[in-house]
């Protein structure tokens, strides 16, 4: 999972996780809970694009970046706006008839790749 605040906005010291700084004491929570609030608004919208639902993944990312800037959330905003210019009707139930993206054919390239990365991380 993505890390949520890099580091301290005070002081710059690197964040490990915690609710306070480390190094100054500054208090941390507040900033890591809207980045989580802002993190869960952009996986909502990644959810509605898979739905096909423009404007509900529209909102979630303009929600999203009120709260924390992120580059992801740019780019699935621009993401937005470029389907909204050029609209591909990609429509799941008639794409598996199609035998575009069935889950079986999605298995069997999964399978297909594994064998090339599965080798190259044995050592044995
Ligand atoms: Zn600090």
């Amino acid at each position: 999972m993505e890390k949520i605040l890099e580091c301290c906005p005070v002081c710059r010291a690197k964040v490990r996780g915690d609710r306070t700084c480390a190094r100054c004491g500054a208090e941390l929570g507040l900033l890591i809970q809207v980045g989580e609030m802002a993190a869960s608004l952009e996986r909502a919208a990644v959810q509605a694009l898979v739905a096909g639902d423009l404007d509900e993944a529209e909102s979630a990312l303009v929600q999203a970046a009120r709260l924390r800037v992120s580059p992801f959330g740019q780019a699935l905003l621009a993401f937005v706006a470029e389907l909204r210019r050029q609209p591909v009707h990609y429509d799941p139930e008639r794409a598996a008839e199609a035998g575009q993206a069935t889950p079986g054919k999605l298995a069997g390239i999964k399978k297909f790749f594994t064998r090339f990365t599965g080798k190259r991380g044995d050592k044995t």
